[in-house]
This record gives structure tokens, C-alpha cells and sequence, in this order.
């Protein structure tokens, strides 16, 4: 068996031990007989399950007394409607900053629902960069402040986050999630799509102040209404039991492989290696100022569409996979989530340099 490197933004790479973890436990779960893809979500034993990821990400993140953490289906998109149902309730005005595509989904999302104050927006130059945020466009009396943290696709990061006072942030953290330390007390709301970072597909983890839930606007779908789930300890409905299982494994992996600390730690050094390198390119260069560059999602280009299309080849065939830039971007993007190793990034770069080298 052969493993590659893939460097896709998502799904994306398990850590090894957890999938190997995974396929030990497949028939037979803790000797009860079953596989957890075949339990009931009411059984003691998937209860413990998902207590259990509860508690490691609580611990992991230092999330608060005072948050409710929810476990849900649908995505990250599924939230750009839930947000405003849930907490456009007091003014009906929200502010959103547009840094890529999936802020630009959520504000039109919300549209729908109420008025949407656009603060700031890097469309102007191809969300290669954070807008500066003037707080005079903050809207005094919006119901909630909404940010896209991580930008997977345009490879940018809030490394300071704006200063809301008391309207509640909201962070789509969906490809930065569990990658460093974050203050959760920061914010009203936290949420994420899991399969970038913390899980297979079909998982989506809310994290919510508990004073924001209850005030879902009347027309709010049951489904949509967190409150519902909070209520339920996210067991309302079936919830995707597999998929909990499985990141309870990834937080076991992350807990004893030195904690969301150890993590950044280790995707500073992986993200160094590739800046380095691009910085130092003479074929090959980053698109995003030097600033703003996220840890997780680095888009590069070289001046040639032929270039980059042969590049993205080539590495495949050398066993480093998903290189292909975002169909609206075009380019290279590599995804260096917690789980591809340093030799992942190592290998890469090496292959850049002998491709380079080929191609001067
Ligand atoms: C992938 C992604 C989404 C969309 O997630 P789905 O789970 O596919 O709905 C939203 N926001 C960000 C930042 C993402 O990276």
C-alpha cells in the first residue's frame, strides 16, 4: 500500500493513526459487537462517543461554560441561512466583511432575511489580501458582525480580529478549525464545515454564546433553529454518528500529540517551509500579501497557464495530489491541514525546486 500526499482543500487528509484506529475498531467497537456505523445514536455506547468528543473539543479549544457546542448535518452553507433565522431578531441588521467566496454565499444569504451592511470587501483585488476595517462603517445597532476567518480558497487569514464591542462576532472558521489556539470568549458564534480540518464529510460544529439561542425568527425551520439542538444535546434528530466517531479520534490524536499549541506550532513550520520557498522563487510565487497569509490554504502561481497545468500533472504523478488551484482562481493551492506531515511540505517543495529547475 501507498500512501500520497494530497494537498486537497477539502475533504482532506486523516491523521494516519486515526484512520488505522478506525479500521481496527470497523467490525467490532470496544467488544460490542458492532460496527459504530451500525449502532443506534440512542445506545450507551454512541452516547459516550459523542460525550466524549464534546468534552475533548471543550478542552482543546477552552471553550467557556457559557457556550453550547453543537454537533449538526448540512454544512457550512446550511449556517449562511441559519445565522440570520437565528440571530437576525433585534434590529434585523447585520454587517458582514467580504473576503472570498464564502463570505460573499453568507451575505447573500442573509439577504434574504434582512439588511445587509457590506463593511469591507477585498473583491478589487482578487481576495488576495484582509481589508483594513474602518469601525465608522460598523453599523452600531447590527444584530451580529459576521467574518469569514480563513479564506480556503484565496489563502488569506485574520490575524487580528475586528473589534465588534458588544455586537457578537460570528466566524466562519470551517478551514482554520483546531489549526492554533483561538479565544472563544471572543465571539458569539464559531462554526465550520469539519472535512477541511477535524473530520470526514457530513459534520458541522456550531459553537454558540448561550444567551444568542432562543430568539429564532418564527418562520425559522425546526431543523434550523439551534436552540432545537441545544436542547437535545444534538442527539434531536439522527446526527451523523460515523462521522462524530470519527472526529472524537481526530481530537484523541490532536490531545496527545500536544494540544491546539503543538498544532500551530507545527503548521508555522510547514507553512515557513513553502513561503520560504515561493519568496525565494524565481518561477513560482504566492498571491497573497505576505500579511495576510493564511497557515492552512497557500494559492501560487507561475506566469503560464501551460506551466501550472504541467505542474499540477507532474506532482500528481509523483504521488502529490490536489495541487489544482480553486476553478475560480486557477493556479496551484496546497492545503497543509493539521494531519499532512512536515515531510508532506517537505516533499513538495522539493519537487518544486526539481520542477523549477526543469522548467527555467
Ligand atoms: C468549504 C468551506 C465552506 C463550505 O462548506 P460546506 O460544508 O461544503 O458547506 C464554507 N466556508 C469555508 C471557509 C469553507 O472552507
Amino acid at each position: 500500500m501507498s500512501r500520497v500526499y494530497n494537498f486537497s482543500a477539502g475533504p482532506s487528509m486523516l491523521p494516519e493513526e486515526v484512520l488505522k484506529t478506525a479500521a481496527a475498531e470497523m467490525l467490532d467497537y470496544h467488544g460490542c459487537g458492532q460496527s459504530v456505523m451500525e449502532m443506534s445514536h440512542r445506545s450507551k455506547v454512541f452516547d459516550e462517543i459523542i460525550k466524549s468528543a464534546e468534552a475533548s473539543l471543550r478542552e482543546l479549544m477552552r471553550i467557556p461554560d457559557n457556550y453550547k457546542v453543537l454537533f449538526l448535518q448540512g454544512g457550512a452553507s446550511t449556517q449562511f441561512a441559519a445565522i440570520p433565522l437565528n440571530f437576525m431578531n433585534g434590529s434585523g441588521k447585520a454587517d458582514y466583511v467580504v473576503t472570498g467566496q464564502w463570505a460573499k454565499k453568507a451575505a447573500a444569504e442573509a439577504k434574504k432575511y434582512g439588511e445587509v451592511n457590506i463593511v469591507a470587501s477585498s473583491a478589487d483585488k482578487t481576495f488576495s489580501y484582509i481589508p483594513k476595517l474602518d469601525k465608522a462603517a460598523f453599523t452600531p445597532d447590527a444584530d451580529y458582525f459576521y467574518i469569514c476567518m480563513n479564506n480556503t480558497i484565496y489563502g488569506t487569514v485574520y490575524h487580528e480580529l475586528p473589534d465588534t464591542g458588544k455586537v457578537p462576532l460570528i466566524a466562519d472558521i470551517s478551514s482554520c478549525f483546531l489549526s492554533e489556539p483561538l479565544d472563544v470568549s471572543k465571539f458569539g458564534m464559531l462554526y465550520g464545515g469539519a472535512q477541511k480540518n477535524v473530520a470526514p464529510a457530513g459534520l458541522t460544529i456550531c459553537i454558540i454564546r448561550e444567551d444568542l439561542l432562543g430568539h429564532a425568527r418564527d418562520i425559522t425551520p425546526t431543523m434550523l433553529d439551534y436552540k432545537t439542538h441545544a436542547d437535545a444535546d444534538s442527539l434531536y434528530n439522527t446526527p451523523p454518528c460515523y462521522t462524530i466517531y470519527i472526529c472524537k479520534l481526530v481530537l484523541d490524536w490532536l490531545k496527545e500529540n500536544g494540544g491546539l499549541e503543538a498544532m500551530r506550532e507545527r503548521n508555522v513550520k510547514k507553512a515557513k517551509l513553502l513561503y520560504d520557498y515561493l519568496d525565494n522563487s524565481k518561477l513560482f510565487r504566492g498571491t497573497v500579501v505576505p500579511e495576510d497569509r493564511s497557515l492552512m490554504n497557500v494559492p501560487f502561481v507561475t506566469d503560464s497557464d501551460e506551466l501550472n497545468a504541467k505542474f499540477v500533472k507532474e506532482a500528481a504523478e509523483a504521488g502529490l495530489v490536489n495541487l489544482k488551484g480553486h476553478r475560480t482562481v486557477g493556479g496551484m493551492r496546497a492545503s497543509i491541514y493539521n494531519a499532512m506531515p512536515y515531510e508532506g511540505v517537505q516533499a513538495l517543495v522539493d519537487f518544486m525546486a526539481k520542477f523549477e529547475k526543469e522548467n527555467a
